[in-house]
């Protein structure tokens, strides 16, 4: 059997054996070796963030039963999308394949800092007040339908082969778990270990309350995108046990940890002038100023 006859198979059981497996490591390596102290009740955000993830599985399932893997053998079968006009080498064709889809998903994360209305949306997953293993799969199901759109168009323009796609979002389901993870690495480790991914401390500086710190580190998978485009920041001002984790506006457990005030979040309050640019906090030595 070929691999991508093996992964169409047992496709739900590979993505629940990755996602269950790597739920149990980080929260037992929370456990063990956590970074900062909980603020909220954790069986509260656990039971409302997991209950969040479970919603959201069942509404795509119902809105777009074919998923991704779907829309990319349909893709394949009409020949459309960029690779499909060239005859690269398979191992390539992945290669661009991987890096393309990051790609859409950190420029992606940007708009939806950028623009007031998906913000709005987007700050569901900022709301959390604590930043764990749980954060990392909590998006309200407009995202992640507007997600699984992008996600489409993305495949119709690019046409990657199944096993890019579904290797992609396992790698994405396990890196996004990780990185939101409340897990002590030695500073050491974390320096070497952003070269190539994006570690907890990278991405807690994008869970910050400072402006300036959240429109930073917006890559989920991949660190090389924030170095590219300068969307960089190492650390967060206060360090990691000192800086706020969440929004502003939003410091109650009642509107930010309950499934029923995460799912009517978007649509609370007056629009903001919320944009990327609005370095409110900068540093007198931020070179973006
Ligand atoms: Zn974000
Ligand atoms: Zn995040």
């Amino acid at each position: 059997m070929n691999i991508e006859a093996f992964i169409l198979e047992h496709e739900k059981s590979i993505r629940m054996v990755f996602f269950f497996g790597i739920l149990a490591i980080m929260a037992i390596w929370e456990i063990i070796s956590p970074r900062r102290a909980l603020t909220v009740s954790k069986p509260l955000r656990w039971i409302n963030n997991i209950a969040l993830v479970f919603l959201n599985s069942i509404l795509l399932r119902l809105i777009f039963p074919l998923a991704a893997v779907g829309m990319t053998l349909f893709v394949g079968q009409q020949n459309w999308g960029v690779l499909n006009y060239f005859e690269l080498p398979s191992v390539l064709e992945f290669i661009i394949a991987i890096l393309v889809m990051d790609l859409v998903i950190y420029l992606q994360h940007v708009m939806v800092h950028a623009l007031p209305m998906l913000w709005r949306l987007h700050r569901v997953h900022h709301a959390d007040l604590d930043f764990d293993v749980t954060t990392g799969s909590r998006f309200h199901p407009l995202e992640i339908l507007l997600s699984m759109l992008i996600k489409f168009t993305t495949i119709i323009v690019l046409g990657p082969t199944v096993v890019a796609v579904v290797v992609f979002e396992i790698l994405l389901n396990l890196t996004s778990m990780f990185n939101h993870s409340n897990v002590y690495i030695h500073p050491t480790i974390d320096k070497w270990l952003r070269l190539i991914v994006v570690t907890p401390d990278m991405h807690r500086v994008h869970h910050s309350i400072e402006d300036d710190e959240t429109n930073s580190n917006f890559g989920f998978n991949l660190p090389w995108w924030d170095r590219l485009f300068a969307t960089y920041k190492p650390q967060p001002r206060k360090g990691h046990t000192g800086m706020t984790i969440g929004i502003n506006k939003f410091r109650d457990a009642s509107e930010t940890s309950w499934l029923p005030a995460m799912l009517t979040l978007p649509f609370k309050g007056r629009m903001s002038g919320y944009v990327l640019n609005r370095r409110q906090w900068g540093t007198p030595d931020d070179e973006n100023k």
